[in-house]
């Protein structure tokens, strides 16, 4: 039986995760085009046109790199271009991701000392400031932060955390995942002085899961002639030799590069600063739908607050992932789960990427249908709350 004809509800299903996220039509029909010679003379003015416009994206005048990879794979190829064994790097373990990336670290032979947090905010900035004044023989090579953090929906402060080390006067490179935020949360690789961006494909920029991306700085292409990791794959000197005329050093994912053209475009056509504004506002809009049920935001500071997703902890004593698999079955609506120790304790609302008012307000009316299904206690009106708030803010 083919993905497809496993679900047999009628209408569409909702995917209602922070990721991979719902991929327009225009991006899919794009992928629908036959695969090209990607040696050949047109390929080099599609790539081209794609990087220019990549760039845009990521707030760069800089080189991106493109992997045929999943998220993963970026976050391997900024470490392993810029560092060495041995090497000290300070780690803001924010929650799930923040701590899958400070393992990987750990098995390339880097030395990660951790930052920790609750999992209810983003990165502890003055923690950051204080680590590198300590660090007065610069022993610390480089600060990992995520910037939206899709396991808990608390989204760090880039700005604050590039002047913090910048009020310590250390030299170590910024390394920021960008995975869950690029093309839904404003964020500024130049402007805020990022040394490498990690991004992937599968959600702001609309496109199914399979690329991955390294916005990559003056100073970390410096750092990545001296850096002794070994790299071959992952190696940014012949991707950026072969980028020059717009072609690949292997095989690139031809037809996910459609896709990203069109998302791209299709970004750039609604304007980044509309694309932020409407991500805040259904943020917005769905914390207001989660206060009006009388549950309670995974999200603790304000100033934290995540614009791509919302993390929803179910009151004490019931059971996140049965509500889940309710509204599955009863309403074919994917939700995300709790991920380590949140498992079972929150459910996570993905509001990035292709989404309208409607398909909000019907992610909500899944949510709300489902917890009264579920029995889970709640007060009835978080979807009217809402509607309200959108309504009175077209
Ligand atoms: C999704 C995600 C990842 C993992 O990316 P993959 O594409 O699954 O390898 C890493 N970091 C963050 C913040 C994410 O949201």
């Amino acid at each position: 039986m083919a993905y497809y004809e496993t679900s047999r509800a009628p209408g569409r299903h909702f995917l209602q995760i922070p990721g991979p996220t719902n991929v327009p039509d225009r991006v899919l029909r794009a992928m629908d085009n036959p695969t090209m010679d990607h040696r050949g003379p047109d390929f080099g003015r599609l790539g081209l046109e794609i990087l220019a416009n990549l760039r845009r994206v990521f707030q760069t005048e800089g080189p991106v790199v493109i992997y045929p990879a999943s998220g993963t794979g970026a976050w391997e190829a900024a470490l392993t271009n810029t560092l060495s064994p041995g090497d000290a790097v300070l780690m803001c373990r924010t929650g799930w991701f923040a701590s899958l990336w400070q393992e990987m670290a750990v098995r390339l032979q880097l030395v990660p000392q951790f930052i920790d947090t609750d999992w209810r905010r983003g990165a502890d900035v003055d923690a950051i400031g204080a680590a590198l004044a300590k660090d007065t023989a610069h022993r610390i090579k480089a600060v990992c932060v995520v910037h939206n953090e899709t396991s808990t929906g608390c989204t760090s402060r880039i700005d604050e955390v590039r002047a913090a080390m910048d009020a310590a006067r250390h030299p170590a490179l910024l390394l920021v995942d960008t995975i869950s935020s690029l093309a839904s949360i404003d964020y500024r690789h130049d402007a805020w002085g990022v040394d490498v961006t990690v991004a992937g494909s599968q959600k702001g920029l609309m496109l199914p899961p399979g690329l991955s991306f390294n916005a990559v700085s003056a100073k970390a292409l410096k750092a990545a002639e001296s850096a002794k990791l070994p790299r071959s794959y992952w190696d940014w000197r012949p991707m950026l030799a072969a980028n020059e005329t717009g072609y690949f050093p292997y095989t690139p994912g031809t037809n996910l590069l459609y896709g990203l053209d069109a998302a791209v475009k299709m970004l750039l056509e609604e304007g980044l600063v509309n694309v932020f504004a409407r991500h805040d506002r259904h943020a917005e809009a769905t914390r207001r739908a989660v206060r009006a049920w009388g549950l309670e935001v995974q999200c603790a500071d304000p100033r934290h607050y995540s614009s791509s997703l919302t993390a929803v902890r179910v009151p004490e004593g019931h059971s996140a992932d049965r509500l889940r698999a309710v509204i599955l079955e009863k309403y074919n609506m994917s939700l995300g789960n709790g991920l380590g120790q949140l498992k079972d304790r929150v459910f996570r609302i993905g509001h990035l990427g292709d989404l309208s008012d409607l398909q909000l307000i019907g992610t909500l009316g899944g949510i709300e249908m489902g917890l009264r299904a579920a029995g889970v206690p709640h007060r009835a009106g978080g979807a009217q709350a809402a509607i309200d708030y959108l309504a009175g803010n077209a």
